[in-house]
């Protein structure tokens, strides 16, 4: 066991140690626990150590500690996770739907049916591609590294009333329903997240180019707000893996891209006040839920650590692909991050009914397979997807589709699916005002 000094940030000056490669939490300010932590080789250390803060002196002396090692069954083997190219979790929700509302339960199976007819499962492909299987629910205790409690525990009370009714409208802003399945098919959902973040980082352990993590799942997560669920979303499946990434694998830095058309507030208000988790959106201006301006920027020690890029109607792969490389690349370069996670909404399809973008299925290739690229030069290639929006099934489950090619390193095949005789020029003239604009807000 390996100690390394550590100086926690309540105690500037205090010297403090740390086990290496394990992550100290911090109970009070005198007492302290040390978490579990994921191996490399996909075990778990299951002992912890606690003991009390010592000021000028090491406190190694006062610390018992003693760990052994038991396999993790929800995990890939070694050979597995040094195989795979690309890791995928499946989480379709199939009780959680509503007779003709668009995010129904048809969205995750039109997906993996892409999958299997474009020959991107591991039934075509042997070990590059692996679905993740039995993979644990979400903690309660996960969900709450994020929301209240209250709604935690109010939202699994309510399954009663929805076994009861069939369908029911759960408290909180935005019109979004649950039925007698919601609560627990929720923790799959969260749960698969955690689980390719798991399988990711100890792959990156032993691997420079791991591989890119998808979490095919619903309900989408990135409209509920600490407080409860909003505009379809139940728990914020990237927040709560965003606060898993660092606490159980001290991943301290992590960078958020959400593209889903519509603004993910609430991730950015999970966030607003921490300088540790950059939060990036682009998303189209004035749509759903009229946040995120180009002014909202984080507060307190986490200003400038969030990022809100509304995109004028009507911008698609010319605009997408000018503010990757003006302001995504750059943001995150100088952030430098331990970890990518990615809100993947495919909501700005030119075919998608909710919104008004222009993007086809070669932008989506070309944000994963530039996202994929970005990961592999800063943080050891550490990036995981979440499915968040996207409604139309056919444009939805190509573009995932080819976001799997794209991880795999092969040609986009965008040209079977996108017909450029229904797009229309962009606005890139009010485009790149924005960009200048939030360039000149965030010194990029
Ligand atoms: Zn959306």
């Amino acid at each position: 066991m390996e100690l390394q000094t550590f100086r926690h940030p309540s105690f500037a000056g205090t010297v403090m140690f740390l086990v290496r490669n394990h992550e100290l939490k911090w109970k009070n300010h005198n007492r302290f626990s040390l978490n579990t932590k994921l191996l490399g080789d996909g075990r778990f250390c299951k002992h912890s150590i606690s003991g009390r803060k010592c000021f000028s002196k090491n406190i190694r002396s006062s610390v018992t500690c003693s760990y052994s090692t038991e396999k993790n069954d929800t995990l890939p083997s070694v050979k597995q996770l040094s195989d795979a190219r690309v890791i995928y979790a499946v989480a379709p929700a199939l009780g959680h739907t509503k007779e003709s509302h668009p995010e129904s339960s048809a969205r995750v199976p039109a997906i993996v049916t892409a999958l299997e007819e474009m020959e991107l499962t591991s039934k075509f492909r042997g070990s590059e591609i692996l679905e993740l299987q039995n993979f644990k629910l979400a903690s309660i205790d996960d969900i709450a590294s994020v929301h209240a409690k209250a709604y935690v525990s109010g939202l699994e009370k309510a399954m009663d009333r929805a076994s009861k009714q069939g369908l029911i409208v759960i408290d909180g802003s935005g019109p979004t329903y649950a039925t007698a399945t919601t609560f627990h098919e929720s923790l799959v959902a969260a749960g698969a997240g955690l689980a390719l973040v798991d399988s990711v980082v100890a792959a990156s352990n032993n691997r420079l180019d791991p591989p890119m993590g998808f979490a095919l799942i619903r309900p989408p997560g990135h409209h509920a707000i600490p407080k409860g669920p909003m505009g379809f979303c139940v728990f914020g499946n990237v927040a709560i893996a965003a606060r898993h990434a660092q606490r159980l694998h001290g991943l301290k830095r992590v960078f958020i891209i959400d593209f889903d058309v519509h603004h993910g507030n609430g991730t950015n208000d999970a966030f607003l006040d921490d300088p540790d988790i950059f939060f990036l959106s682009t998303h189209q201006d004035g749509s759903y839920p009229g946040t995120g301006k180009i002014d909202e920027i984080g507060h307190g020690a986490g200003e400038g650590a969030t990022l809100n890029l509304p995109l004028p109607g009507g911008s698609g792969d010319t605009a997408m692909r000018t503010v990757f490389d003006e302001v995504i690349v750059p943001c995150a370069q100088r952030f430098k991050p331990d970890i990518f996670l990615v809100s993947a909404g495919y909501d700005g399809h030119v075919l998608d009914p909710l919104a008004s973008l222009q993007f086809t299925t070669g932008t989506y290739y070309m944000l994963a397979s530039n996202i994929k690229q970005l990961a592999e030069d800063l943080c050891g290639g550490r990036c995981v997807f979440f499915l968040e929006g996207g409604y139309n099934l056919d444009s939805l489950s190509y573009s995932v589709a080819d976001s799997f090619r794209a991880f795999l390193g092969e040609p986009s095949l965008a040209p079977k699916f996108d017909d450029p005789a229904i797009l229309y020029e962009e606005p890139l003239t009010r485009l790149k005002q924005a960009i200048q604009r939030v360039k000149h807000i965030h010194s990029l």
